[in-house]
């Protein structure tokens, strides 16, 4: 062998200046891109050599003579191996190895191949963001084959000569800075191999010696991720939920899991639905995206659907090549995969949930209350999973039932083709709701903050369906036809609503209506379109304070002359009159929030009196 020495090329300087600079901005990733060469390294030798051993990989932190070595015993190289993957930067060690060994390899048959060559990088070089010097001492697997020694300083000048090694495999050698950070304890290189390596397929042991705390022997490092394990791993869901626990630092179990896989992307995983009912909604999680074994990054916006962030997860996507988390995923990555995975885990997320529809419907409403923000804010925001969830929405009625929109319709289609009747404050709306429930007209409780843009996609992508709020329309729906017998009467009950509802109910009509339930005394409407626009003003924070005065919905008092108090306030003296009237009218308003505090301690007062009033006559 001859002994050689050189200057690496010009694109090596190039790029060893932008991998101090740019690149890579977080020292950790040294470690990540050399155990990474070594388990690639491993792979590799379990195809080539049949006589492989278990694969291992040892990193050992000297803390005394500050040399930090990451050895493997995979394939190794030959000298000029080094020579063309190490020296000769710009040429791609992997495709080289891939034309090699799998000469089908080029028109894209082998998965392998595909694997390998989208790995590839400029990890090596990595190195020199720890260490003025590093070495590498390798032995190929090829039989008759020498020891290689190379060494390199950060000049750039290396050197290549015979090695001393006897066992297959490669180790290479940094030297820290005195004050790295990785010397005080064995804690910093512990963290970042825990970090990138807890889920790796091989063996990673660590070691750290230093004078002060002795040798701490050489514990294993990672352990496979349960969700990872290929088929024939056999998870009982016990594993699962303990795993989940620990991995995510969850007090309590997934609701529900699913496997997501793509043979094209060569990916797999699972999505965990998170038990929130802590209160942990508004809180993230944490989709996490790992290539072959190695951790990449978390939440990665490009890779993941905002709506699955709202989930744990961990995704195994063997396409991605380590770096991809720093400026690759600006332009979506290699051939745009970041968009292929967010797609792939759309889909695969649909599929499950609507398998689960049709199949466990029981499961599914069950579910439902921890589902219904995840899937209804999917339907909101991503096509794919829109075009198949947003029919299996399920809403709550006020009779208690979970119905999707199209089951609703069906309830109203012989009454009130395409009209959705809803609430969107079962509580304050509690009259109405009530109302609605006695008369048999199916309505629908849409009271999370999501409901209302929901509500509006939905009649956007349904055909002839409208929205109505309950109050809106309660009118229209629950009135029977007028009796002209109350004629006289309804005039003078009207009249006198109108006059003493006035400064409550600045600009509203009254009118008399008959409705189908006697027990509800007076009903506000308003218009539909112009009471969202009002709401939605009031949402994005336009208007604060009241809304009645300051956006006027058009509204309209309602008084039912079926009600036998108000049939009783067309024959009372006018003071009582107004009591009554004014106390009706508050008990509304206050059920919709709207009672300034001036008219709130008007309406107690006034309650008082009338319970003294009402207790003088029961003593008597
Ligand atoms: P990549 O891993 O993306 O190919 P690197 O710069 O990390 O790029 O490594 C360049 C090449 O050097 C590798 O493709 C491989 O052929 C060779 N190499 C690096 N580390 C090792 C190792 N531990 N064992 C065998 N070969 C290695
Ligand atoms: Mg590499």
């Amino acid at each position: 062998m001859t002994v050689q020495t050189g200057a690496l090329s010009i694109e090596s300087r190039n790029i060893f200046t932008l991998l101090k600079t740019s690149l890579y901005s977080e020292q950790d990733i040294v470690f990540r891109e050399l155990v990474s060469n070594a388990s690639d390294a491993i792979a590799k030798r379990a195809v080539v050599d049949a006589r492989a051993p278990g694969g291992r990989i040892d990193v050992v932190v000297d803390a005394t003579t500050r040399v930090v070595t990451v050895t493997d015993n995979g394939v190794g190289m030959t000298s000029d191996e080094v020579d063309r993957y190490i020296n000769q930067i710009a040429l791609s060690g992997a495709s080289e190895f891939v034309r090699r060994f799998h000469p089908d390899a080029s028109d894209g048959g082998s998965d392998l191949g595909e694997e390998i060559i989208g790995h590839f990088g400029v990890g090596f070089y990595s190195a020199f963001m720890l260490s003025g010097t590093v070495t590498l001492d390798t032995l190929s697997y090829e039989p008759g084959s020498e020891a290689v020694h190379w060494e390199c300083g950060s000049d750039m000048e290396y050197a290549l000569a015979r090695g001393s090694r006897t066992d297959v495999g490669t180790t290479v050698t940094l030297r820290l800075d005195p004050d790295s950070p990785y010397l005080e304890n064995g804690a910093a290189v512990r963290t970042a191999l825990t970090h990138y390596f807890a889920f790796l397929g091989t063996p990673l042991y660590y070691r750290f010696q230093s004078d002060d705390e002795g040798d701490d022997g050489s514990p294993l490092v990672n352990d496979p991720s349960p969700v990872l394990k290929g088929p024939g791993h056999e998870v009982t869901d016990e594993e699962l939920c303990a795993f989940y626990r620990n991995h995510f630092q969850e007090a309590c179990d997934p609701l529900a899991w699913y496997r997501v896989e793509s043979v094209d992307l060569g990916l797999r995983g699972m999505v965990f639905v998170r038990d929130t009912r802590g209160g942990a909604e508004a809180i993230d999680g944490r989709v996490e995206i790992y290539s072959r074994g190695v951790f990449v990054d978390a939440n990665i916006p490009q890779f993941v659907p905002k709506f699955v962030n709202l989930q744990h997860a961990i995704i195994e996507c063997d396409q991605l090549p380590l770096v991809v988390s720093r400026g690759q995923v600006r332009s979506g990555g290699p051939d745009g995969i970041a968009a292929k995975v967010a797609e792939c885990l759309s889909q695969e997320l649909a599929i499950a949930l609507h398998t689960m529809f049709t199949q466990e419907r029981p499961r599914y409403v069950e579910l439902w209350p921890e589902l219904a923000a995840f899937v209804k804010y999917g339907v909101l925001t991503d096509r794919i999973f829109a075009s198949v969830m947003t029919r299996r929405v399920l809403f709550a009625s006020v009779a208690g039932e979970l119905l999707t929109l199209g089951e609703y319709l069906e309830q109203v289609a012989a009454d009130h083709p395409g009209t959705v009747f809803y609430t969107s404050d079962p509580v304050g709306q509690a009259a109405y709701v009530e109302a609605f429930r006695a008369s048999g007209v199916p309505a629908l409780i849409l009271d999370h903050v999501i409901d209302q843009p929901l509500l509006q996609r939905l009649e956007a992508v349904t055909k002839d369906v409208r929205f109505v709020r309950l109050d809106a329309d309660a009118a229209r729906v629950l009135a029977l036809e007028p009796d002209p017998a109350d004629a006289d009467l309804a005039t003078r009950v009207v009249a006198r609503f109108q006059r003493f509802s006035a400064d409550r109910l600045p600009g509203a009509d009254s009118k008399p209506v008959w409705l189908r339930v006697a027990d509800l005394p007076v009903v506000l409407t308003s218009d539909e379109g112009a009471r969202r626009m009002s709401d939605l003003a009031q949402m994005s924070g336009l208007v604060s304070g009241r809304p009645a005065d300051e956006l006027a919905v058009p509204r309209t008092l309602l008084v039912n002359l079926r009600n036998p108090t108000v049939r009783r306030i067309g024959d009372l003296p006018e003071p009582l009159a107004g009591t009554a009237i004014a106390q009706l009218v508050d008990l509304i308003l206050l059920g919709q929030d709207e009672l300034s505090p001036e008219q709130l301690l008007g309406f107690l007062t006034r309650s008082h009196n009338i319970l003294t009033g009402y207790l003088a006559t029961t003593e008597e």
